[in-house]
């Protein structure tokens, strides 16, 4: 029986009794370089105080073995360690006051970026080894009580080869030197924090150093030393300059805005291979996926998009790292507010421009899906156990959080909203926090009872919907408004009640620009505080109707949008000249698509029409995923073939007549959306191959880089045009970690039974052809491959997919099942309502299966659900 799963009521039993005072923690990789080495040794010693004396506990470690654990002076070993040593746990009996307990275990190197991950560079064999905890992974590497609130001081010792670069949290203190060519390196004591936030970084990483200098609390000089590391074989990709000078640019805010200065010493930023997420925010060194190591081109999206991040972990060195949630209910505490100030900071502090553009179109867009699963749940959410934390890390947390707090700034005011941050820092710096912690902050700083906004806000679940509903007289181009009212409606899915939330917006009109080609422009906006269902506008009144109504101009507040019928037909002609509107349209267009109120057919060839009028890269990225996912999923099996080859043509013109990114994302786009082509013609197959090929340009002056490459050859591969030893040529020519992920996909795509069977065979096993583990992106890749193409193909395998899913929960880790069951769903079903049956029957014969993997089905048949409803939708 697997005990891993800590519920809340564990945590705060433990927290109710226990006061952790220090760790002390030894970790030896010396042997991480030998491959058949599984574990290492690890040294936990922990000091804490117990206030109900002769009471029981337990220390969380998921090990590889453990050798003894002493419990104030008695040592247990061998046998003796069944009485306390339960899977996941060790007891500890009869405590006393004052507590000295250390752990002597081995612990396991990760495949799954899990713990402490262990990486072998294919193109040249190097070793690298980083660590990543949240929600409680620190228990795979030392023996700990892992849960947010029951923070200590860390100290950690680390050997290692000696040429390697080792690091933590902190600085090394002192070195020991061994004669086996390793050394320790010694860590000073860090300050008190969470142990989902302790790290270990070690191997041959290439290193590159700056400093940050400020003026702090009116005169005190503070000085940050900055580094930025990654693998060797990425470091000619590396573009330290612009990484230091955003990490500078959010120091400078931050310290403008916060009044208590960066606790943490350093600030390191670690670029590291195979991570599950986008960064981690771990207090002086801070880990980022290496995706952010631009080895092909990076549109000003995708630096745009890693400045977010860089600025969003440093957000949570005061909302996260310094004060904490007490319990993973209170996760968007931090996720939340790091959402929205990293946003904030972007846009504020570096030179990029479209910041709240892209956060309108894609990281809302993400939060209105999440939003209308049958799953969804209030801002402040009910986490009873660590498994369902785990699964927590979702659009509502982070994307309707932020955006709710950006609309908290604009109801409060956002000198109020910093004053109630500054606050919060000073009562709770080092400690654990709850809502209510930053609310009687908020209403010190406001002066406002922020009851009742909470209440509408963060204890509610669902987006409402904004609408105008207009009342015309007369036609045409005379025609004028005799009434207008701004509507709210929206449904709780958990309660059923109506939702009525405050929105402070602005309501945006817009008309035809004859310069522009009837471009639309912002002729006048309206303020608009909406307490309740409905409130009129009488500014409108009396005046020619406008050709566009914007309920929600400048992004405000968080709700979807229902454009009336003549404003969306007038955008879908002409589009908008402003970009805040032109995301927020776009994401309310494929809303309706998802919600089958639009045919997917009129937004993909909108997506089309609109190609060369989309300057922001941002908004051009998001939309043409989506069209491209309307073309997978969503159009008719009856008319795919028709609009697939009009759109993917429209790309591939689109590619040749534009520049720079734009060009960039139609390339992409070409590539992608050739895959939903049934039948490839040699035309495409030969555009195709342009775009593989080293020596031909594949549009004017323009060759194609590794990824664009790649794309393409995943395409043929899908449509049987290319095989292994395309894929085998690719790689002689340039050899990378991610050419070797693009290889295990390419192989998964490829259209025929054996290619597939292979496919999902690893896939649902985890484990490659040699027996070895898939590593966490090698299993996506097999996963994404196999996902490829007819669905004539896959549908076969998934007779005995639904009766697996509870081994695969059970045998691999949580990450990687559910990086295995969402990436093998079936999608694209070609109108087969077979695995929507399926599902319906699994959940109704699982009630009992864990919760998090019932939210995982949950959510995958409500998105097929959809999907069948846009193919419906869309038949001819
Ligand atoms: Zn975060």
């Amino acid at each position: 029986m697997r005990n891993e799963n800590l519920t809340r009521d564990e945590a705060a039993s433990r927290s109710r009794s226990l006061e952790v005072s220090t760790y002390d923690v030894t970790v030896d990789v010396s042997n991480a370089t030998q491959a058949s080495e599984e574990t290492y040794p690890s040294i936990s010693r922990i000091s804490f105080t117990c206030s109900a004396p002769g009471s029981s506990t337990f220390l969380d470690y998921i090990h590889g073995g453990i050798e003894s654990v002493t419990i104030n002076g008695t040592e247990y070993a061998g046998a003796e360690l069944s009485d306390i040593v339960d899977g996941a746990r060790i007891h500890l009996h009869d405590l006393q006051a004052t507590n000295e307990v250390v752990v002597t275990g081995q612990s396991v190197y990760s495949t799954s970026g899990e713990g402490l991950h262990r990486f072998v560079d294919p193109t040249d064999e190097l070793t690298y080894l980083y660590t990543q905890y949240e929600p409680a992974d620190a228990r795979r590497v030392f023996a700990n009580f892992e849960q947010p609130d029951l923070k200590a001081e860390f100290t950690f010792h680390v050997r290692a080869p000696k040429e390697w670069h080792v690091a933590s949290n902190e600085a090394i203190v002192s070195v020991d030197e061994h004669d086996d060519g390793t050394s320790t390196r010694h860590f000073a004591p860090t300050k008190r924090m969470s142990t989902y936030i302790t790290t270990i970084l070690a191997g041959p990483y290439f290193e590159v150093r700056d400093e940050w200098r400020g003026t702090v609390n009116g005169g005190e000089e503070l000085v940050i030393p900055l580094n930025a590391t990654v693998r060797q074989s990425l470091a000619r990709h590396l573009d330290h300059e612009e990484i230091f000078t955003v990490t500078k640019q959010g120091l400078d805010y931050y310290h403008e805005k916060f009044t208590f200065p960066y606790p943490w010493g350093k600030y390191d930023s670690a670029f590291v291979p195979e991570y599950n997420l986008g960064a981690m925010e771990n207090p002086g060194l801070v880990t980022f996926t290496e995706q952010y190591i631009f080895e092909s081109h990076a549109t000003e999206a995708q630096h745009e998009g890693r400045a977010g991040t860089i600025l969003h972990e440093m957000a949570h060195m005061w909302f996260g790292d310094l004060t904490t949630m007490t319990w993973w209910d209170d996760l968007w505490l931090k996720e939340s507010f790091a959402d929205y100030l990293g946003t904030l900071a972007t846009d504020r502090a570096t030179d990029f421009e479209t910041a709240w553009i892209s956060f309108a179109n894609r990281r809302k867009g993400w939060a209105y899906v999440q939003d209308q699963f049958p799953t969804t749940h209030p801002i402040v959410a009910d986490i009873t156990d660590l498994e369902a934390a785990d699964q927590n890390f979702d659009g509502i947390t982070y994307a309707k959080g932020a955006s709710v707090l950006k609309q908290l700034a604009a109801f409060v005011g956002e000198d109020a909203f910093f004053d109630a941050a500054n606050t919060y820092f000073e009562k709770h710096a080092f400690g654990n926090t709850s809502l209510q912690d930053f609310l009687d902050a908020l209403a010190t700083a406001s002066g406002r009872d922020m009851n009742a906004w909470t209440e509408a806000w963060l204890k509610t679940s669902g987006p409402s919907t904004l609408g105008i509903e207009l009342e015309v007289e007369g036609e045409g181009a005379g025609a004028v408004v005799s009434r207008a009212v701004l509507k709210q409606h929206g449904t709780d899915p958990a309660t059923g009640k109506d939702i009525a939330r405050p929105h402070v917006i602005k309501v945006g009109l817009f008309s035809p620009q004859p310069s522009q080609g009837g471009m639309l422009e912002l002729t006048e906006t309206l303020d608009v505080r909406l307490e309740g269902s409905e409130i009129e506008l009488p500014e409108l009144v009396g005046k020619p109707r406008p050709a566009l109504i914007l309920p929600n101009h400048e992004d405000l507040t968080y709700a979807l949008l229902e454009l009336d019928e003549a404003s969306q037909a007038a955008f879908i002609e002409n589009g908008v000249d402003d970009g805040l509107a032109r995301a927020t349209i776009w994401a309310s267009l494929w809303n309706q698509v998802r919600s089958g109120r639009l045919d997917p057919v009129v937004f993909i060839r909108t997506v089309a029409r609109h190609g060369a009028m989309v300057p922001e890269a941002g908004i051009l990225s998001g939309i043409t995923l989506n069209a491209t996912t309307a073309l997978e999923n969503y159009v008719a099996a009856d008319r795919v073939g028709e609009v697939a080859a009009l759109f993917n043509d429209a790309a591939w013109e689109l590619t040749q007549r534009t520049s720079g990114d734009i060009r960039r994302i139609w390339a992409r786009t070409f590539a992608r959306s050739a895959k939903a082509v049934p039948e490839a013609t040699e035309e495409l197959v030969h555009r195709l191959e342009l775009m593989v090929s080293t020596d031909q340009d594949f549009a004017p002056d323009e060759r194609a880089d590794s990824e664009l490459r790649w794309l393409a050859l995943i395409a043929l591969s899908v449509h049987g045009a290319a095989d292994v030893q395309d894929f085998e040529q690719e790689i002689a020519r340039e050899d990378s970690a991610k050419a070797r992920v693009n290889r295990t996909h390419a192989v998964a795509a490829l259209p025929d039974p054996r290619s597939k069977t292979t496919a999902w065979t690893q896939a649902m096993s985890g484990v490659d052809g040699s027996g070895a583990k898939l590593s966490n992106d090698h299993l996506s890749a097999v996963a994404a491959g196999f996902s490829e193409g007819s669905w004539t193909l896959r549908a076969p395998f998934y007779a005995s997919f639904w009766s697996r899913l509870e081994e695969v929960w059970d045998t691999m880790t949580q990450s990687n099942a559910t990086r295995v069951i969402e990436g093998v769903f079936p999608q694209g079903v070609e109108g087969d309502r077979e695995p929507l049956e399926a599902a319906g029957a699994w959940l109704d014969e699982h009630q009992d299966a864990p919760q998090a993997l019932r939210r995982i089905i949950i959510e995958e048949k409500d998105a097929l659900e959809r999907a069948l409803k846009g193919q419906q939708f869309s038949e001819a």
